[in-house]
């Protein structure tokens, strides 16, 4: 039988909360003394939204930690140093985490590991970011599943045998040690200067962080929109979605918590099923992203089809920028590049449209357009960002057998028909007609009328659609058949 150890220590990566945090959940049952850690080291920079909002939840975090009793300690430093310096100190007999995919989380990990072997320590990882263990749902064969819909039926199938993780944590006493340095109970420097700067204010102005404000969010969400979700969903100018993604990727709240939530909900009929599944599907693809990250590391940098490794990019150019700045003269694409800059998000049908265009109409590499999402995105996701890229830039899994490539326009007329969502974004575009604002190069008269002046007060579009689509077309049948 397991003895209790004296002191463990619960190594906090992205699941920023108290409930349902299994590794805290144990370590506080396991152990006479619990030290609460956040490494910071500065060496694993993630991008500037994430570092941001990474700052305000960790301030958030520490706070609702001291009204319960305890600390939780925020050390920068090199992982390396700073682990190993702990365990020796206070007799650190075992290590407990929750297991997170990708980098730079993959790499800490592993430093983790070396340490904790080193010093003979237990290191134990929870897999709580996740709905199933890696490893749970597979194919007949055994193998992880690379198709959404077979892998969302066999999810399903199994959706009974999950078990929810226990609720509250009340005393958190236990994890109130004595820090070797006061700093540690305070946000080191950089990430303060990081939550001062005016961009982050900007941006965090259209958010409330931490576990609160996300279950504030999710009810919200439920009584407000779920119902029509499914109806709603792919229009930008709709609030229609969740926005719950920046708090399940810093785990502020657990998937597996919503889902039982909404089960509770379903079960007492305050719910019906048919509003819920939808959505209960795309928590779903954040499962398969998780997933597909675990069984294929090398994907965060690798299309996932080979063959995609030869495509002859364009290397990064003028055009790069105005698609980042949203200065590409096409309305959907812009309006969507200046939603990313002001709030650090976007809609989750534009930002398909804006991959597209930047991989299939300007011919960028997505590896480009994946590393502008990930300094910008509060959400910015190593698992759903890449599985987001190879999709839409058809390298990745679950290809369409068919190949995908969208019209922005014809897109931009669907779902923005009346053009709100552009008037939102491109204000210079506001006094055109419904039917123009989506493509003012095919009305150069009404511009003319209302004093829009294309190549001066609003771009001219950076490249033909009709063009570059063919171009790009070509491109992929060399090497599909190179
Ligand atoms: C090119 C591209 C890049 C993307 N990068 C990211 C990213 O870095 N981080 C991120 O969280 N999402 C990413 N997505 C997926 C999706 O756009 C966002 O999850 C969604 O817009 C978030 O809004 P929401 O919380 O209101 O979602 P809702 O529609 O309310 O969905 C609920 C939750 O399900 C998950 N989810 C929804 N759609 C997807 C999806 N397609 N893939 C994986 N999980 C999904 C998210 O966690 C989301 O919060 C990307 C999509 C594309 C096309």
């Amino acid at each position: 039988m397991k003895t209790a150890s004296a002191t463990t220590l619960v190594w906090l990566q992205r699941e920023l909360r108290l409930s349902h945090l299994p590794a805290l959940q144990q370590a506080l049952s396991d152990s006479q003394r619990v030290l609460l850690v956040y490494f910071h080291d500065p060496q694993q920079q993630v991008g500037s939204a994430n570092s941001t909002w990474l700052a305000h939840s960790l301030a958030k975090l520490q706070q609702q930690v001291s009204e319960k009793g305890g600390s939780l300690w925020v050390i920068q430093g090199e992982l390396s140093d700073t682990l190993s310096r702990l365990i020796e100190h206070y007799a650190v007999q075992a290590v407990y985490y929750s297991h997170q995919v990708g980098e730079p989380f993959a790499s800490s990990q592993e430093v983790a590991l070396q340490v904790c072997q080193k010093a003979q320590v237990e290191l134990r990882p929870f897999f709580s970011e996740y709905w199933f263990d890696p490893g749970v749902i597979l194919n007949k064969q055994d193998s992880p599943y690379v198709v959404f819909t077979p892998f969302y039926k066999a999810l399903m199938a199994r959706i009974d045998l999950l078990s929810p993780f226990e609720e509250s944590l009340g005393d958190l006493s236990k994890t109130a040690v004595q820090p070797l340095e006061r700093s540690w109970l305070d946000l080191p420097e950089n990430l303060k200067t990081q939550i001062e700067q005016a961009w982050s204010k900007k941006v965090m102005s259209h958010w409330q962080v931490g576990e609160a404000a996300a279950w504030h969010r999710l009810d919200a969400f439920v009584d407000e929109s779920l119902s029509s979700y499914d109806e709603q969903r792919d229009f930008p100018a709709v609030h229609a979605t969740s926005a719950l993604s920046p708090h399940l990727h810093f785990g502020e709240i657990s998937s597996r918590a919503i889902y039982f939530e909404l089960l509770a909900r379903m079960e007492s009929s305050e719910l019906d099923a048919q509003a819920v599944y939808p959505w209960i599907r795309q928590l779903a693809w954040r499962e398969f992203a998780r997933l597909l990250l675990w069984f294929f590391p090398e994907t965060e940098s690798q299309p996932f089809q080979a063959k995609f490794a030869k495509m002859p990019w364009h290397s990064e150019n003028e055009t790069t920028q105005a698609w980042s700045q949203g200065k590409t003269g096409i309305p959907i694409i812009d309006a969507g590049m200046r939603e990313l800059w002001e709030t650090g998000t976007m809609h989750n049908r534009v930002r398909m449209l804006v991959a597209s265009f930047l991989t299939k109409n300007l011919n960028q590499h997505w590896l480009v357009g994946k590393r502008w999402f990930d300094d910008t995105l509060v959400d910015a996701d190593p698992a759903n960002n890449v599985m987001g890229w190879q999709w839409v830039a058809g390298c990745g899994v679950d290809a369409a057998p068919y190949y995908r490539l969208f019209n922005p326009l014809t897109q931009s007329l669907k779902f923005d028909a009346e053009g709100t969502y552009l008037r939102r974004w491109l204000p210079e575009l506001s006094l055109l007609s419904n039917k123009a604002i989506h493509a003012p190069w095919q009305h150069i008269e009404e511009c003319r009328l209302i004093g829009i002046q294309l190549g001066k007060t609003y771009p001219e579009p950076l490249v033909d659609l009709a063009q570059s689509r063919q171009s790009h077309l070509e491109r992929v049948a060399f090497i599909k058949n190179a």
